[in-house]
């Protein structure tokens, strides 16, 4: 029994192994946005391991073994940026020792610095914890950037792995192209949309983009969590008016449900990123669920 089951655990190990080494790139991508584009780019040239699960906070996580494990035979590392992943991220690639991978080498790739950020400019003060003193960092539900940064990706990994080029040029564009064919039934079912209790300013780059108004944060300050002076305040502001609060799972929904009650509004628990594996039509599927719950409640 318990070689049988060796035997199985080898077969295993050697199966991913080979899927990996089969590769012409091998990707790590901080989230499951990150590792759908890279799959979306790079289809079966690439073998992408992703370092957090869509449940867990990219502000919050701390480096982990598995997580330089996985960056030390990395030829590619796509991370959101704009200090979203600078808690543990630098750690972790700094632990890999990794040349190929290290900040300002071809193998080491920001999804934020590749478009124009919103929220630049706002004064940010570190002291209270703001959590975006960089610009807002969650591009990821912008289904415009996120075309702008699949051409980027490819362009990157064309430098990396010049036989693949043709091929990762043409998957950024089947993919902007399936995502443009979505954008006017977005635009349809958004343009009335009543407009949104956010807790963290993370859709802002998808409300930004359809012109769905953006009603409150829970937090004050990005990253610094809600206080009873504020939501009163924000109660106070939208009482009597329409809107839907959302909130990912990874944030406390007891002050999201709380504010709803109040307001007699619909709340709903998105995550902000696609489930695990996803690719170009699961992260589709993802910005339709966001604008399901956005639109106008029948
Ligand atoms: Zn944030």
């Amino acid at each position: 029994m318990i070689a049988r089951l060796l035997t199985a655990l080898l077969v295993l190990t050697l199966g991913v192994g080979t899927a990996r080494e089969a590769a012409a790139l091998a990707v790590v991508a901080t989230s499951t946005s990150m590792g759908a584009l890279a799959r979306a780019v790079g289809a079966e040239r690439v073998g992408v391991i992703v370092l957090a699960a869509p449940d867990r906070d990219l502000h919050a996580l701390q480096a982990k073994p598995t997580m330089i494990r996985a960056l030390r035979d990395a030829d590619l590392v796509i991370a959101v940026g704009a200090e979203l992943e600078v808690g543990w991220l630098p750690l972790a690639i700094a632990s890999a020792a990794n040349p190929r991978i290290q900040p300002g080498q071809p193998g080491y790739f920001e999804a934020a610095d590749q478009v124009v950020r919103l929220d630049v400019g706002i004064p940010a003060d570190r002291a209270l914890g703001d959590v975006h003193p960089a610009g807002n960092p969650h591009v990821n539900l912008d289904p415009v950037r996120m075309s702008a940064i699949a051409a980027a990706l490819a362009e990157r990994m064309a430098g990396l792995d010049p036989d693949g080029a043709a091929g990762y040029r043409a998957n950024a564009a089947g993919f902007a192209a399936a995502l443009e064919q979505r954008l006017p039934s977005w635009q349809e079912r958004l343009a009335s949309a009543p407009g949104v209790l956010l807790y963290h300013r993370d859709a802002l780059y998808l409300l930004d983009r359809f012109g769905v108004p953006l009603l409150g944060t829970l937090e004050e300050v990005p990253g610094v969590p809600p206080t009873a002076r504020h939501l009163k305040r924000l109660t106070e502001q939208l009482r009597g008016r329409a809107g839907v609060v959302i909130h990912t799972p990874y944030q406390s929904p007891r002050a999201p449900r709380q504010m709803a009650q109040i307001l007699g509004w619909p709340v709903y628990s998105l995550p902000l990123d696609p489930p695990a594996d996803a690719d170009a039509q699961a992260y589709l599927d993802h910005l339709d669920r966001w604008v399901m719950s956005l639109s106008p409640q029948p």
